[in-house]
């Protein structure tokens, strides 16, 4: 991927943030900024377009050359176009844990191992969270879905991301989370009749991307713990130094 490429086109889509919508040459700059996006993906197994009325990336446009999302706001009317391709996922689950600890953790103690278990099953430790399980940590985890396109007989996969946070032990569904969505890239619709092989690429290259964001933020937070842990010892010991000189004084 050509990281230079990339950042002529966030160039190019912070020019264009600055016009009014109705500004013939915003649209030409978030076009071209797409186009140098494509080119930056390079040869991919799968199908990499461009949607002439968002600029969004996809691997699917309909008949009319639209994707999923502009369709279905062609389709129902421009006032009220909103492809909702969150009703049809799957909702976000762990796997069914037995009786006795399905009660253990309502009452909020699962036994020690099963939450390392749950941590382990979407943390890569020290990568894209804590080493252990820590209340309260968030990620978006890559999930995958079909759906029937908003209009004709085409069956559409989707890539998206679920927000998750880690609750009493396990992972739970939430509505955000603090680092926000990842950016998007990849494309994340595809016809479901394409080659598994190249559905299999997509996935990999979207799941990837959704790891980067949580990595990321793993990052980051460890450099503010640093720099608090850092801030805290400082005050510890200009608390001392003070104790220090009054009991000089005194
Ligand atoms: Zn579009």
């Amino acid at each position: 991927m050509d990281a230079a490429l990339l950042a002529q086109a966030d160039a190019l889509d912070g020019e264009a943030a600055g016009l009014d919508e109705a500004e013939p040459r915003r649209s030409e700059l978030l076009k071209r900024a797409a186009e140098l996006r494509v080119q930056a993906l390079g040869a991919r197994p799968y199908p990499v377009l461009v949607c002439p009325a968002c600029f969004c990336l996809t691997g699917w446009l309909d008949d009319d050359g639209v994707c999923a999302v502009d369709a279905a706001r062609r389709d129902v009317g421009a006032t009220s176009g909103f492809y909702d391709v969150r009703d049809s996922r799957p909702r976000y689950e762990d796997p069914p844990a037995p009786l006795a600890s399905r009660i253990g953790r309502a009452l909020g103690f699962g036994t020690r191992r099963e939450r390392e278990r749950a941590w382990l099953a979407r943390v890569e430790p020290g990568q894209t969270g804590p080493t252990q399980p820590e209340e309260g940590w968030e990620l978006e985890w890559p999930i995958s879905f079909e759906r029937q396109a908003p209009s004709g007989p085409h069956l559409l996969v989707h890539f998206d991301t679920q927000s998750i946070r880690f609750d009493q032990g396990a992972w739970r569904e939430a509505d955000t989370t603090r680092g926000g969505k990842p950016p998007r890239l990849f494309p994340r619709e595809f016809s479901a009749s394409l080659a598994t092989d190249a559905l299999a690429e997509a996935w990999a290259d979207f799941k990837e991307e959704a790891t980067a964001h949580n990595r990321a933020l793993w990052t980051a937070e460890v450099a503010a713990r640093e720099a608090r842990t850092a801030a805290e010892e400082e005050r510890r010991l200009a608390a001392e130094t003070e104790r220090g000189t009054s009991g000089l004084l005194g």
